[in-house]
């Protein structure tokens, strides 16, 4: 059996890993590699043939492990791609996107390229629509917990691992040449308690563990839950300094889980009601794939949805499809909420929100995510006093704050959990990726710490296990 990791090798974006057993080749998550996307067209580099892969497993929908696979069929894989179902209907939605953001980034390399008016000046879409369409019709559907066998000699296993609605760890149990072996991959970790989400489920006893790493040697806060951080927030923003509290959010997952927790706090009395805008039609259209797949919401909003109905409608809640719609916020002069997309403020509505109150000393903005560094997000949080927005230099007035109670990812203590619980004597060796190289360094020395083997792969490398 051999490993090779091809993306996310000491890095956080770009998850591809290449495991081949008796020459039948798994092709383990296929993304977009941010840091390479300045130049898009080199996610086209595979560094191997897309027709010499026999399966792909996907372990969630962030764009990060799904959004070159429309690539990888438009230059020839043929073999099907296996999923959660809610992963196979969040990826369709978050692979449309990045065609729109393709055309958009098209379009404006067109106007302001050297070669205006030329039609390869811009920086041309790496796949198209159509792509998206060809490589929904490869997805098969697979449940958690249900062992589904890839060949004679490889066994697939999908573990809830929290994170996103449909995100898994993948369990491969392997006969390599008449040995038993069993490798997981676990894709993205989520954390315990989430909003919306169930728990991250432990792993089975494995032999070989390929880890993600986002948070190696950082802690999340956990002095307050997520509605405390919420109602302290709103409290200040909206009730005593009466103005607007703009939520920059993904659409996907994001946003459910603010809303719900949102619909907590209103329905329980904890604050008094205050308008609610999610302005983002990618939400409105994620939130129905969440009530489509209401079964695998945890128990509390199984319950929430029992006693008091849909745990993401509210009375003073409002969702803001069109665009007259969306500019019609920014005349709303009463206190309210705003939770709008791109998380990082790179495009989409966010933008005009922004534009209209980064000026406005009644207006709050709360980070409740990462943001990359050389986007809008990341210079407001390290305090610019001046900012870009469509063409024009603000100054920021508006109030920055930051939680990190909704981070999606667990933290080192949950990503040491995970590795802590298995078995030292079976579990041979632990491969870190998805994560920047300090993240994995602080984690492969706690890892090795504890008695298990840790590996920081480079790119490219194969080991055989
Ligand atoms: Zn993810």
């Amino acid at each position: 059996m051999k490993l090779t990791i091809h993306g996310a090798a000491r890095q956080v974006t770009g998850s591809m890993h290449l495991l081949e057993v008796n020459n039948y080749k798994i092709l383990i998550d296929c993304g977009l590699d941010y840091e390479r996307e300045r130049h898009l067209q080199s996610n086209e580099d595979f560094p191997f043939r897309p027709s010499d892969i026999d399966v792909v497993i996907l372990t969630h929908a962030h764009i990060d492990h799904s959004g070159n696979l429309p690539t990888l069929i438009r230059l020839g894989y043929e073999g099907q791609i296996l999923s959660t179902a809610p992963t196979a209907d969040l990826t369709e939605l978050l692979l449309l996107d990045s065609v729109s953001i393709f055309m958009n980034k098209a379009n404006k390399g067109r106007k302001h390229g050297r070669n205006r008016g030329k039609a390869n000046s811009g920086s041309q879409p790496l796949y198209l629509q159509k792509h998206v369409m060809d490589t929904m019709e490869r997805f098969v559907t697979i449940g958690y917990n249900k062992p589904f066998r890839l060949t004679g000699d490889v066994e697939l296993t999908f573990i809830p691992a929290g994170h996103l609605l449909g995100a898994a760890a993948a369990v491969l149990k392997v006969n390599d040449n008449g040995q038993e072996k069993t490798i997981a991959f676990t894709g993205d970790i989520g954390r315990k308690d989430y909003p919306v989400l169930n728990d991250p489920e432990p792993l089975p006893p494995v032999d070989y563990l390929v880890s993600e790493a986002t948070y190696g040697g950082r802690y999340h806060t956990k002095d307050r839950t997520v509605e405390q951080a919420l109602v302290e927030t709103i409290e200040k923003a909206c009730i005593k300094e009466q103005g607007r509290l703009i939520i920059p959010a993904f659409s996907i997952g994001r946003t459910q889980s603010l809303v719900f927790a949102l619909n907590k706090i209103f329905s329980s009395g904890l604050l008094p009601a205050v308008k609610v805008f999610v302005d983002s039609p990618m939400a409105v259209m994620a939130t129905r794939i969440f009530r489509k797949y209401h079964y695998l919401v945890n128990d509390e909003a199984q319950e929430f949805y029992n006693k008091q109905g849909d745990e993401f409608e509210f009375d003073n809640l409002t969702y803001v499809e069109t665009l007259k719609d969306s500019r019609q916020v920014s005349n709303y002069f009463e206190p309210c909420i705003i939770i709008s997309s791109a998380g990082m403020l790179e495009g989409g509505r966010i933008q005009d929100h922004l534009f209209y109150n980064i000026q406005n000393y009644y207006c709050t903005i709360l980070f409740i995510g990462y943001c990359a560094k050389g986007t809008l997000g990341h210079r407001l949080l390290r305090g610019d006093p001046i900012v870009h927005i469509k063409d024009r230099d603000l100054a920021v007035y508006a109030t920055i704050k930051q939680t990190d109670v909704l981070s999606a990812h667990g933290d080192h203590d949950d990503l040491m959990g995970n590795i802590l619980s298995q078995d030292k004597s079976k579990l041979k060796t632990v491969f870190l990726v998805h994560g920047e190289t300090s993240s994995m360094d602080t984690l492969a020395t706690s890892i090795e710490g504890a008695g298990y083997k840790a590996v920081v792969p480079e790119k490219g490398v194969d080991y055989i296990l």
